[in-house]
C-alpha cells in the first residue's frame, strides 16, 4: 500500500472533509528547508502560509535544530510542577524583556487554544477571589477565532466553527466589528476603525454590561480564521482602552500576530497598548514544536497568593517543556539577529507582490489587505465559482500545481510566508499565485 492509502485508512485529519480526499488526497512531504516544501515524489512547494501561520525563520534553521538537538540530549522533559529548568526560565525573562507592556510572570502551556483557556480561567477565578463574583461573562469580537476546545471555541465569533456546539457553549456578549476590506499596512500607523460605528456600538455594549464582564477576549488587528479580516488599528485600541477603563480584563490573543507577522514583535504594539493578558503559541517555538503561554500583567497574580485555596490550579502535562523552550530561545535570538533588522524590508516586498498579483488578476480580486507579512485577497469567482462553491480546494488543488501551498479561507486567499522569505521567493510565490488563480477563475 502506498503512504497515501495507508494514510486515509488510519488518519483521521483536523479541519478536513472526508469527501475532500478522494479529489485531493493528503499530500506526502519528505522534507522541508528554508521556505520550501519537498513532496515524497520530488516536487517542492512554497510554503505560503507557514505551514498553518507556524514557521516563522524558514524550516529546518540551524540555530533552532542545534537548539533542539542539544536540549534533547541533555534532558527530554521534567514536569514543570515542583521543577525547573534553564530553558524554561530563559525563555521566560527573554519574553518579558521584550513584552508590549509591564508584565511580571509567563504561565506555559502547550496549544493555542489551551493558552485562552488558561487566560480566561485566571481572569474568572481572580474575580472569585477578589471580591468581585458578579463578573463572570466574557466579551468577544464577532468573527473572532479563538480556538477549537470548548472554553476557547466559546469565545469564537465564527459561526461556522462555533454553531454545532452552541449547546455547550457560554453565553459570550459578542461585539460587532468593522471590516476594512482595502486595508493597507500604512492604515496600521492610523486610528483606522476608532470612530467607526461598530466601535460605538461595541463600546456602549461593553459600558452597559461592564459589571457582569471579566474579560474581553481580542485578536489584535487581524481576525485570522476569520477570513484576514483587518479591523483597524484604532477599533483595537479604543476597545483595550475602553474595557480597561471599565475594569475588564483584556486578553489579547496573539497566538497568529506575534513576532513580527504585522511588522512589529507584537501586534498589540501598533496600538500602543498593554492587554492585561497576552496569549501566545504558533511563532513562540520559532514553529517548530508544540508550545504556547500567557504573558502576565505584573501584579495579576497577586490575586493567586496568600492561601492554598487562592492557587490556580491548572496544568497541561507537557507545560513548558524544555526542548519546544529551547527552541523558543534560539528563535527568540533569531528574531532579534535576523528577522526584525530586515522586517521592514520584508513588508516592502509583500506590498509589491501583492500588487503585482492584484494586477495581474485585476477581474477575479475584489479587495486585497495587507498587514506586515499578512496579505489578503477577497476572490470575486462570479459565475466561475466551483461546483459545490468549493472554490477553496480548487484554488488549493491549482496551487499545488503551481508549486505553491496555498489554503484560502473559503473565497479569501491570503499569504503568511516565513518571515524570511526572500524578493525571489516572494516573485514564485505571486507567479504561483496568479497561475492558480488564472487556471481556477480564468
Ligand atoms: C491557531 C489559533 C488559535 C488556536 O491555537 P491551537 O494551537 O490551534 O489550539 C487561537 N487563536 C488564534 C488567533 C489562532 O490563530
Amino acid at each position: 500500500m502506498s503512504l497515501v492509502e495507508r494514510d486515509l485508512a488510519a488518519v483521521w485529519h483536523p479541519a478536513s472533509h472526508f469527501a475532500d480526499h478522494e479529489r485531493l488526497p493528503p499530500i506526502p512531504i519528505a522534507k522541508a528547508q528554508g521556505v520550501m516544501l519537498e513532496t515524497a515524489d520530488g516536487r517542492q512547494l512554497i510554503d505560503g502560509i507557514s505551514s498553518w501561520w507556524t514557521c516563522l525563520h524558514g524550516h529546518g534553521h540551524p540555530a533552532i535544530v542545534g537548539a533542539i538537538t542539544q536540549q534533547a540530549q541533555r534532558l527530554d522533559h521534567v514536569m514543570l510542577a515542583g521543577f525547573t529548568h534553564e530553558p524554561a526560565v530563559v525563555l521566560a525573562e527573554s519574553l518579558l524583556e521584550v513584552a508590549p507592556g509591564n508584565y511580571g510572570r509567563v504561565f506555559f502551556a502547550d496549544c493555542g487554544s489551551a493558552a485562552i483557556e488558561v487566560a480566561m480561567k485566571m481572569s474568572f477565578q481572580r474575580r472569585r477571589q477578589n471580591g468581585e463574583p458578579k463578573r463572570q461573562r466574557f466579551a468577544a469580537l464577532r468573527n473572532s477565532y479563538h480556538g477549537e476546545t470548548l472554553g476557547a471555541l466559546g469565545v469564537s465569533g465564527t459561526d461556522a466553527y462555533r454553531e454545532l456546539f452552541a449547546p455547550l457553549l457560554p453565553d459570550v456578549l459578542y461585539l460587532p466589528t468593522p471590516a476594512h476590506p482595502s486595508h493597507r499596512h500604512e492604515d496600521l500607523r492610523t486610528e483606522l476603525g476608532a470612530d467607526s460605528p461598530e466601535a460605538d456600538q461595541a463600546v456602549a455594549l461593553l459600558q452597559a454590561h461592564a459589571d457582569e464582564l471579566t474579560a474581553l477576549v481580542m485578536e489584535p488587528l487581524v481576525q485570522g480564521a476569520g477570513k484576514m479580516a483587518m479591523p483597524g488599528a484604532g477599533f483595537y485600541a479604543r476597545l483595550v482602552r475602553e474595557a480597561q477603563a471599565l475594569g475588564i480584563h483584556v486578553i489579547a490573543d496573539e497566538i497568529a500576530v506575534a513576532f513580527g507577522r504585522t511588522g512589529e514583535l507584537f501586534a498589540s504594539t501598533w496600538a500602543g497598548v498593554s492587554p492585561d493578558l497576552v496569549c501566545l503559541s504558533k511563532g513562540l517555538s520559532g514553529g517548530v514544536l508544540p508550545l504556547s503561554c500567557v504573558l502576565v500583567t505584573e501584579g495579576f497574580d497577586d490575586g493567586f497568593k496568600g492561601g492554598l485555596e487562592r492557587s490556580f490550579l491548572h496544568s497541561h502535562t507537557f507545560t513548558g517543556n524544555p526542548i519546544a523552550c529551547a527552541a523558543g530561545v534560539a528563535s527568540l535570538r533569531l528574531m532579534h539577529k535576523e528577522r526584525l533588522p530586515g522586517l521592514a524590508a520584508r513588508v516592502e516586498a509583500m506590498t509589491r507582490a501583492q500588487a503585482s498579483v492584484a494586477a495581474s488578476c485585476a477581474g477575479m480580486i475584489r479587495a486585497h489587505r495587507q498587514a506586515g507579512m499578512i496579505a489578503a485577497f477577497d476572490l470575486n469567482p462570479g459565475d466561475r465559482m466551483p461546483e459545490g462553491g468549493r472554490l477553496s480546494l480548487a484554488i488549493r488543488e491549482a496551487g499545488i500545481e503551481a508549486g505553491a501551498l496555498l489554503r484560502p479561507l473559503h473565497d479569501t486567499l491570503y499569504w503568511m510566508p516565513p518571515l524570511s522569505i526572500t524578493d525571489a521567493e516572494l516573485d514564485a510565490l505571486a507567479a504561483a499565485t496568479v497561475h492558480a488563480l488564472e487556471a481556477v477563475l480564468g
